[in-house]
């Protein structure tokens, strides 16, 4: 999840500081006060589609209904969950006739087909996503102007990827180009930390570890941290270990998408909150995890605040459980607490007695010692796990790690180890990582 801010938005600094100030407030909101500020946004947002955008109105006349029959969360489900290829088909209808007006940016992500959808971010959507991070950033101890660093390849594809760092300094950001991070180069990007000085640093989280990984290789240090933020992939306990071990500080780590319907960060009390106050958060309930405490299923999301494109009950393949036993976290915001934070469903590994997997990138938990790790679902019967190995890379926790990977998969299916070389490492970082990968389509 890009933040998509340019100059332009600064010229509006009346409706930036009006939702920065506003989020302040309402994450110190009880949980009342919370869903109702909530159901207030989003029947803006429903009225808005249910007058200016083709889509909705059609949708709308089509199940006789009026906007003000969805007065809050718990009416949205007489609306149908709206998925990628709905989108993707549907660009011009979900645009309202009045996006102009909310100055909308055309954006492209790649959806679980494969197959890119298109949509809009509005300068609204941008406001909220920059207060959103600033907001969860200052729960380490950001301030607007801190020494920030950020590992960027989006950066740096429309510039010169032979840069190794380049220096923002209207926000006194460092970016920082993660296709030449290499055994050979991680000086230069220690030595680049060290004279921004820098106090933050954000990354995807195999790349931060890899990072991390090649500083613990090479003896190097890097103190000047108050606290690592992850983002855009699942962060995995040893990935965890290894980057807070390195720099010496927490990791905060969070998750969103880049069409801004849901977004969920960690606390310094290390509970992740859903932003209730971004969008709306509903699961397709998997009955699979649900405990008595807990919901599990995949994420349905509502933007509140993207007006050329509302995206309303937007399916994201992604697998959450959610708390539902209304127990507050000990920092004391009364934003929903997520449990935890599963995966992506296409990543589930289904083995040939029916089982699904979901949560086996645990395992790579216990590989000591790699720099990079991948579980890749070959064929139905067959698992390939993909290792980069670094220094100190050990044979009995591979042993032990394939022991226990056998067992879980079950005597139907067999594995191999693929060695990958520390130098393809760079070329793997350019990918977006998913520590399981299913090739098997049978
Ligand atoms: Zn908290």
């Amino acid at each position: 999840m890009a933040i998509e801010f340019q100059i332009l938005d600064f010229l509006h600094p009346v409706g930036l500081f009006q939702t920065h100030n506003s989020l302040d407030r309402s994450q110190w909101y009880d949980p009342q006060e919370l869903r109702d500020q909530q159901d207030q946004r989003l029947r803006v947002v429903i009225e808005h589609a249910a007058t200016h955008v083709p889509f909705y109105q059609s949708l709308f006349a089509r199940l006789k209904l009026n906007y003000r029959d969805i007065q809050g969360v718990k009416d949205l489900k007489v609306l149908p969950v709206l998925d990628k290829e709905t989108v993707r088909a549907n660009f011009k209808q979900l645009t309202a006739d009045n996006a102009a007006r909310f100055a909308p940016r055309l954006c492209r992500t790649t959806g679980t087909s494969g197959i890119p959808v298109e949509f809009l971010h509005d300068r609204l959507s941008n406001t909220l996503e920059f207060c959103y991070y600033w907001r969860y950033w200052s729960w380490a101890g950001y301030r607007l102007g801190m020494p920030f660093a950020e590992f960027t390849l989006h950066h740096f594809l429309n510039r010169d990827l032979k840069i190794r760092s380049e220096h923002a300094p209207l926000m006194n950001r460092l970016m920082l180009n993660p296709a030449l991070l290499s055994l050979d180069q991680v000086w230069g990007f220690v030595a680049d930390l060290k004279k921004h000085r820098s106090r933050f640093l954000k990354g995807s989280p195999s790349c931060l570890f890899a990072f991390a990984g090649l500083m613990a290789m090479k003896g190097f240090a890097y103190d000047g941290l108050t606290a690592v933020f992850t983002t855009g992939e699942l962060l995995l306990p040893a990935q965890r270990r290894q980057i807070e071990k390195v720099f010496g500080c927490r990791v905060l780590d969070s998750y969103g998408h880049m069409e801004r319907t849901v977004a969920i960060c960690q606390c310094p009390y290390g509970r992740y909150h859903v932003n209730s106050d971004y969008g709306v958060l509903e699961i397709e309930k998997d009955e699979h995890h649900s405990s008595t405490a807990t919901l599990s299923g995949t994420i349905v999301g509502t933007s509140l605040y993207s007006m050329a494109m509302p995206l309303i009950r937007y399916q994201v393949n992604d697998l959450v459980e959610m708390r539902t036993d209304g127990q507050r976290c000990e920092c004391g915001r009364g934003l929903p607490i997520c449990e935890k934070i599963l995966g992506r469903s296409q990543e589930t590994i289904t083995t040939p007695d029916g089982r699904m997997l979901t949560n086996v990138f645990i395992l790579l938990d216990v590989l000591e010692g790699a720099l990079w790790a991948q579980i890749v679902q070959e064929t139905t019967r067959h698992v390939v796990v993909r290792i980069v190995p670094g220094e100190g890379y050990s044979k009995a926790s591979e042993d032990s790690f394939v022991q226990q990977l056998r067992r879980i998969l079950g005597k139907d299916m067999t594995t191999t180890i693929e060695y990958l070389l520390s130098e393809d490492l760079t070329l793997l970082l350019k990918r977006k990582f998913n520590p399981v990968v299913v090739r098997s389509k049978d």
